[in-house]
């Protein structure tokens, strides 16, 4: 295997530079020739984030006081909703005095912006489904409660929102999915106390911290050197939605190996040159997207894994490059939404020459 992980690089700000960029090889019917290698289109949605993430407020109780003063407040339901505005472009948090006059013992701190902080609370408010706002992934519907407040998923509008929004929603998502999955001990059992506003649970039997957990998963584009790229789908998805392949990592694995065995477990190829495009947090519940891309032979037969892949077959890049400029799909083909890295993997590969 041919590994070249190749870091994307990033300004402070978080966004890409436009110039810089890595050369590389690709691997092309046995001949290897020069090519300058593909880049995401953009960050990932959900890599975006402007808010400081405070390490050591944590562990403060004071400051953490203070902190709950001027602070705002994401509820989030058990769908994983929160309460939004401008349809679906702004959160709407509540203001933390105005949910509680003192900073409750479940308060989770997502970090600090300016003068002011950010917490989120799950929240148990009684909402009926709604249909998704215009431009939001129309996959996730959203809700809406008694008083007409409209509560939306991260799926659904992650990419309407603005950088700080859309850092907040995501930390305050993976916090409560993991919260919500770990509250008892894995060693003995016993219920955990929620420590550190939210970042570490401690087992109140034996004492055993915990931290929020992360599920490594590669998501990787393969394509055959040339114009074509490989797209599958799985058998629940909506008609004619296609992706790149991805899969979790195995205890015991490298990156580069997950993406070899997935690919050829789920497609039945062999892939080659495999380098490191970029990553996005996935918490559904507690995932990272990691992107890689790599060459496959086109000429190789596709064998798709018995219900788990129903279709899988290359596409041009004219075919892509059509349904990215018709908002990302056309009659047969669903590319992946704005909210997953995939888009920006599909993106920046069709936009390179
Ligand atoms: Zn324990």
């Amino acid at each position: 295997m041919t590994a070249t992980p190749r870091c994307p690089h990033r300004t402070a700000r978080g966004q890409y530079r436009s110039s810089s960029r890595p050369t590389g090889s690709v691997l092309t019917k046995g001949k290897r020739v020069t090519s300058e290698p593909f880049r995401l289109a953009a960050l990932p949605t959900l890599s975006r984030a402007t808010a400081a993430r405070d390490e050591t407020a944590r562990k403060d109780p004071e400051r953490l006081d203070r902190l709950w003063k001027a602070g705002r407040v994401l509820l989030v339901d058990k769908q994983g909703r929160t309460p939004v505005r401008d349809g679906g472009t702004a959160l709407a948090p509540r203001p933390a005095l105005a949910v509680a006059d003192e900073r409750p013992a479940e308060a989770m701190l997502l970090g600090e912006q300016g003068d002011e902080s950010y917490w989120v609370l799950s929240s148990d408010e009684q909402v009926r489904p709604i249909p998704a706002p215009p431009g939001a992934w129309s996959l996730w519907a959203g809700a809406e409660s008694a008083d007409g407040e409209q509560w939306h998923d991260l799926r659904g509008v992650g990419s309407l929102l603005d950088d700080t929004a859309a850092g907040l929603f995501t930390t305050a998502v993976g916090l409560v999915n993991w919260h919500a999955r770990a509250r008892f001990c894995a060693k003995c059992g016993s219920p955990v106390d929620r420590t550190a506003a939210g970042w570490a649970s401690k087992c109140t039997g034996c004492g055993r911290e915990e931290y929020p957990r992360t599920d490594p998963a590669v998501i990787c584009l393969v394509h055959d050197g040339g114009d074509q790229v490989l797209l599958a789908r799985q058998p629940i998805w909506p008609a004619h939605r296609y992706s790149v392949l991805a899969g979790f990592v195995e205890t015991g694995e490298s990156l580069e190996a997950c993406v070899e065995r997935e690919i050829a477990e789920e497609v039945g190829v062999q892939v080659t040159d495999i380098r490191y495009l970029g990553s996005q947090p996935w918490p559904f519940p507690r995932s990272i997207m990691i992107g890689f891309t790599a060459t496959a032979d086109p000429a190789a037969p596709l064998v798709p894994a018995d219900g788990e892949i129903e279709h899988a077959h290359w596409v041009h890049r004219a075919k892509v490059v059509e349904a990215l400029a018709n908002g990302g799909q056309l009659p047969d083909l669903i590319l992946p939404g704005e909210t997953s890295i995939a888009r920006q993997m599909v993106a920046g590969w069709a936009a390179h020459s």
